[in-house]
């Protein structure tokens, strides 16, 4: 029976995000293989940062038959709690291991290493060398058939893939415990599900920087698979769960999916697969979705309406429907065969706003858009960047909120069209871009922040993460969480509830609430609303304090001391 070690490390795709605090499903599934041949297998599961924190953990590697290396960011973002993997780090680690069979699988076999933004991404030679295998197909797939082939590597196709879904199944069912092993596990993990893979565009060529139609029409998991997996997660541990590894969640199980570009949506496979989610998983806290097709919503605005309606039934607040603009310029659109129009985006935000604007338990509104441009793309001129500021001006001066505006430069992915015209707009607008975005952030972002978290909002179950200097950053758990920059150096990875007083570009500044007064730090009372340097003194040399009259009686201006009463207590 071999020993089989899992080294995550990481994975960001269009589709599926796999950076913690989140798993994805690829090390899920690879256990899931392993344990479907022999339910007695011995795995171990590591990810990037535990090998970087401790070398020890390299040896549990070294003695493995077999290490299944995940990685790959296609879409590379900025992550607060993980690194993903370096080309380089991993020549390294793999080149120590004499013993096992080492495996690649994930974007980084497929696509090669994106290693950032309007970067080219870095070709596969450069680790091919240090691997016995590099999966292109599905690694669970690969896996399962190495094992079945006694580990003889000659006799597998590294290309081999899925033909069904249903052909993962039992992997998802059974691999669900390996989240066990992961160091975020429990409180602080959060499962990506997938719901279906391949684009329904690929029918017509799909967008061209994406290398999503090359996995064809949508093959879609069956609702009661889904949540036969989420249930085995749920009996493993995990609390925290996003419907997002699928490249429009509206259009899951869409009646003509494959023979239509935009099939018409199908609410009651929504309701069927959310319903069955809340039913087995009751004391879940987090159930958040991602991707959602701008041009489907507008195009169907009644289904998707429904839809919309359905996933605030039964999810979690806070929730984020992310859409991929790209741009807004009529020829970008038309060149690149992008999925929307302006007017057709601005439609589909009205809609998420209709309908999820309304603020829910943790603070934040239930279901609002999220925009990703990507700039770079073949057509782009100097006006892209004019049309796409105004666009989001108007949709600032419209009233309507968003929950996060993601801009971007285009990556140049193999198997794309946007590979052969590669990063010569990058180049060339660089300047443009940095701009827009300065000017995105000043004047459409931050006040947006400031429209979706008044001062004063109280935002709920916040995890501490980590310290810069004498402030202490966290977030919610869940799609796009706000970053919360505390004054003060608070106890790390535990759970807070906060209320907002300031805002930077794309943070929010808040207080602990309530705020015991008597044992607050001194940044965090310096942070308070008008109280400066001086009071704070006053308060730190008076504590402890038992009543407001007591705390009042030291202000020299009580009407100062009046408005912070709402933020603290005395024990
Ligand atoms: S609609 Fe465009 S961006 Fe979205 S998955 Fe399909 S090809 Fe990719």
């Amino acid at each position: 029976m071999p020993t089989i070690s899992i080294l995550d490390g990481y994975i960001d795709e269009p589709t599926c995000l796999g950076v913690p605090p989140y798993i994805s499903p690829y090390p899920r599934y690879l256990a899931g293989a392993a344990w479907t041949f022999d339910k007695k297998s011995t795995l171990f599961y590591v990810t990037i940062d535990q090998i970087r924190k401790d070398k020890t953990t390299l040896d549990t590697l070294a003695k493995s038959d077999v290490v299944v290396v995940v990685a790959g960011t296609s879409v590379p973002g900025r992550y607060l709690s993980g690194l993903p993997a370096s080309p380089n780090e991993l020549v390294s680690i793999i080149n120590s291991l004499t013993k096992p069979l080492k495996l690649l699988c994930g974007p980084a076999a497929k696509t090669g290493f994106g290693l950032g933004g309007g970067k080219h991404v870095q070709n596969i030679q450069s680790v091919e060398g240090v691997f016995d295998l590099i999966i292109t197909g599905d690694g669970d797939i690969v896996l399962s058939d190495l094992l079945h082939q006694h580990l003889n590597i000659e006799l597998v196709d590294p290309a081999h893939c899925r033909s069904d879904p249903h052909m993962i199944q039992k992997f998802a069912e059974t691999g669900a415990q390996i989240v066990t092993q992961h160091p975020f596990y429990p409180q602080y993990l959060i499962a990506e599900i997938e719901t279906y893979r391949g684009c329904s565009r690929s029918i017509v060529g799909g967008c061209s920087f994406c290398s999503e139609p090359a996995k064809g029409t949508p093959s879609f998991r069956l609702p009661k698979d889904i949540i036969k997996e989420i249930h085995m997660l749920y009996m493993s541990g995990v609390r925290h769960f996003r419907i997002g590894n699928q490249p429009c969640l509206f259009s899951y199980m869409a009646n003509d999916a494959g023979k239509k570009e935009f099939p018409k949506p199908n609410p009651d496979a929504i309701e069927q697969l959310f319903k069955g989610i809340r039913s087995i998983a009751p004391n879940l806290k987090t159930l958040h979705i991602d991707n959602v097709n701008p041009g489907v919503v507008a195009r169907y605005p009644k289904e998707s309406r429904r839809i919309a309606k359905t996933i605030i039934k039964y999810h979690t607040s806070g929730d984020v429907a992310a859409m991929g603009v790209e741009s807004t310029d009529p020829i970008v659109i038309k060149k690149n065969n992008l999925k929307a129009s302006a007017e057709e985006v601005l439609k589909a935000i009205r809609l998420i706003n209709e309908v999820g604007a309304v603020r829910g338990q943790n603070g934040l509104p239930e279901l609002l858009p999220g925009l990703n441009f990507v700039c770079g793309l073949e057509g782009e001129t100097k006006n892209t960047f004019k049309l796409n500021y105004e666009f989001l001006q108007q949709v600032y001066n419209e009233g309507l909120l968003l929950r996060r505006i993601n801009l971007r430069q285009v990556i140049p992915i193999p198997g794309t069209k946007m590979f052969s015209v590669g990063d010569k707009l990058i180049r060339k607008h660089k300047q443009e871009f940095h701009r827009f975005k300065r000017l995105v952030r000043q004047n459409i972002e931050r006040p947006l922040l400031e429209r979706l978290t008044p001062k004063g909002t109280i935002l709920n179950d916040l995890y501490t993460e980590l310290y810069e200097g004498k402030t202490t950053f966290a977030r919610q758990l869940g799609s796009y969480p706000l970053l919360v920059g505390i004054p003060g150096v608070l106890p790390l990875h535990t759970f807070l509830d906060v209320n907002i007083i300031d805002y930077g570009y794309r943070s929010l500044t808040a207080v602990p609430f309530p705020l015991n007064i008597n044992t607050a730090q001194r940044e965090t009372l310096e942070s308070l609303p008008s109280i400066g340097k001086k009071r704070v003194i006053r308060i730190l040399a008076k504590r402890p304090f038992t009543s407001k009259e007591q705390f009042l009686a030291c202000f020299d201006d009580p009407e100062i001391g009046k408005k912070l009463l709402e933020f603290v207590t005395f024990t």
